[in-house]
């Protein structure tokens, strides 16, 4: 078994191209999904998220994500301390899943792969990438936010070039690439080194 990290700016298309992998077989796991789970239920973290953005961080029992992204919108170092204590419990969370897969390929999506030291679980590595303003208009159609709030989401994150410095493999998902047959040629390159 494999463990590939797949990793890209905001609206470069991670997930759409985790579901081309996911469809081939692969075992998948989204980071950020499953730590809005994590921040929701596990009861220490709870205690440690309030520490940072007080109680209002928690609405009805749920996680207040309004104020949360209110706050680290302009406090990079909130943002770091909420990512120094969600990741480790995201991790170990992870290491769980890969216990129970019996799949050669799992593959673990997240934004922040490299910011948040989750690169040394993985054997491999794949970065999506996508002109800026592409990604820009995928956001906004996708979801109810700013172009200033996505332009400062992009600066809270790594370039593409360092990611691209990093990775085994590059998948260029502008509309002008096939992302389909990236996917399938990296992830029968993956299979054979697993057959090594
Ligand atoms: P990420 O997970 O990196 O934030 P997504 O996979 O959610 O990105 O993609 C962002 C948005 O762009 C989604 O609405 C998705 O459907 C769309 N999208 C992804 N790839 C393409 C593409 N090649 N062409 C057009 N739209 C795309």
């Amino acid at each position: 078994m494999i463990i590939v990290g797949l990793t890209g700016g905001i609206g470069s298309g991670k997930t759409t191209v985790l579901k081309l992998f996911k469809k081939l077989g692969c075992d998948t796991y989204i980071a950020d999904d499953e730590a809005k789970k994590i921040m929701n239920s596990d009861i220490e973290l709870i205690a440690e998220v309030k520490k940072i953005f007080g109680d209002k961080a928690y609405k009805n029992k749920k996680l207040n994500r309004a104020h949360i992204a209110s706050v680290v919108f302009n406090n990079k170092e909130k943002l770091n301390s909420l990512n120094a204590i969600v990741h480790p419990k995201v991790r170990q969370h992870f290491t769980n899943f890969v216990k129970k897969s019996k799949a050669k390929i799992i593959i673990y999506e997240a934004a922040i792969l490299f910011e948040s030291g989750s690169y040394k679980l993985c054997d491999y590595i794949v970065t999506v990438t996508t002109p800026i303003e592409e990604r820009i208009e995928r956001i906004m159609k996708r979801d109810t936010i700013s172009k200033e709030q996505i332009l400062q989401r992009i600066k809270n994150q790594l370039d593409d070039e360092y990611k691209i410095k990093n990775s085994h493999f590059v998948i260029d998902n502008s509309d002008a690439f096939d992302a389909k047959s990236q996917v399938s040629t990296i992830y029968n390159i993956l299979l054979k080194t697993i057959k090594k």
